[in-house]
């Protein structure tokens, strides 16, 4: 059993963290605001993160397709939101997976999402409750100081590549299961809460691929079904040599709507895992199916492409430094073995 970093260190990270300069993020224009708790959302760690605005909600998202929707032999649209579709059920810009505000060790395994508090949280899939309370991040029963607060864990009933899924939320106010017990999907599992290290009420949501562990996560918004008409769009940033480009802003821009996403490449490869397939450091979900253009900022100059999202698929491109963009490119399925992850030294 792997131990886990120390609440010393937790600490010292902390006032490390807190020293730091916080990331400035561009506001997204969109038609309609509504005003959400809007403070700090930090997770599952006591995490700074930017300055907090309102979330822009659209007057109308559709109805998401059923699950598992996969269109290519590569997608894997597996879970369903695991908050109603009448409320806010996509994850926050702000700090979407890989996010390092908390520590370049412990990047954010997973993708939070608004929610008042006592919102229901529902089951993303069938499976069986592995775990269902206090003390998931240092697997300790009963552990009140946990920063996932209280957390339940799914083990799906199903895999991918012959690796169990699991998926995890956390923070909840209550936990409405026991272990062991057998859920479906939709079923309500517990409630919106703040327990743990969080200072606002939102779900943290996880999908783990091969065992149920910190280190084994995915990138959920490739796993996350889209909204009927919708399309997400994974990319592979590189510099003109092949090495990955951590913490680029990207500027995705619908050319139907003139609408414009800003979203960050990954903050590190420490700690989490790309996905086998896409092999990504790119990822936007929840985008209305048509045409974009990608415009990246790369050493002075702007650099463009355009692509076309289609609906209930994953739009992929490369970018290669000086050499640009290309959307036609394969993504380099790479063929792996459990585990996938590579877990570093705990400090
Ligand atoms: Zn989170």
């Amino acid at each position: 059993m792997r131990s886990h970093p120390s609440r010393g260190v937790f600490l010292a990270v902390i006032a490390l963290i807190l020293a730091l300069a916080l990331p400035t993020w561009q506001p997204v224009p969109a038609a309609a605001f509504q005003s959400v708790t809007a403070t700090l959302l930090p997770d599952p760690y006591a995490t700074p993160l930017p300055t907090p605005r309102p979330v822009p909600i659209p007057a109308w998202r559709p109805a998401l397709y059923p699950v598992p929707w996969a269109l290519t032999v590569n997608d894997h649209f597996y879970f369903t939101r695991p908050i109603a579709a009448d409320e806010v059920n996509w994850p926050l810009d702000a700090y979407r997976y890989t996010g390092t505000n908390f520590s370049e060790d412990l990047p954010h395994t997973g993708v939070d999402i608004v929610a008042s508090p006592g919102t229901p949280v529902l089951a993303a899939e069938s499976g069986q409750v592995i775990w269902a309370g206090w003390g998931l991040f240092r697997l300790t029963p009963g552990d009140t100081t946990d920063p996932y607060g209280q957390a339940v864990v799914i083990a799906h009933n199903f895999g991918y590549l012959n690796q169990p899924l699991f998926t995890v939320y956390a923070h909840l106010s209550a936990v409405d299961v026991v272990r062991g017990q057998e859920v479906e999907i939709g079923e309500m599992i517990g409630k919106v809460g703040r327990t743990g290290l969080a200072t606002a009420d939102h779900l943290h949501f996880e999908v783990r691929w091969g065992l149920n562990d910190f280190y084994a996560s995915l990138n959920p918004e490739l796993w996350l079904v889209p909204p009927e008409g919708w399309g997400v769009l994974a990319g592979r940033v590189m510099t003109t040599w092949g090495d990955p480009v951590f913490n680029q802003r990207v500027k995705v821009t619908n050319l139907d709507t003139r609408q414009s996403w800003w979203a960050q490449t990954y903050s590190t490869f420490k700690n989490i895992n790309r996905d086998p397939y896409f092999q990504e450091n790119f990822v936007l979900s929840d985008l209305p199916a048509g045409n974009y253009e990608i415009s990246l900022p790369y050493v002075g100059r702007d650099i463009k492409t355009r692509i076309r999202i289609e609906p209930g698929a994953i739009a992929f491109f490369t970018f290669y430094g000086f050499r640009g963009f290309n959307a036609q490119e394969e993504p380099p399925f790479i063929p792996t073995t459990l585990p996938i992850y590579q877990a570093s030294p705990t400090p």
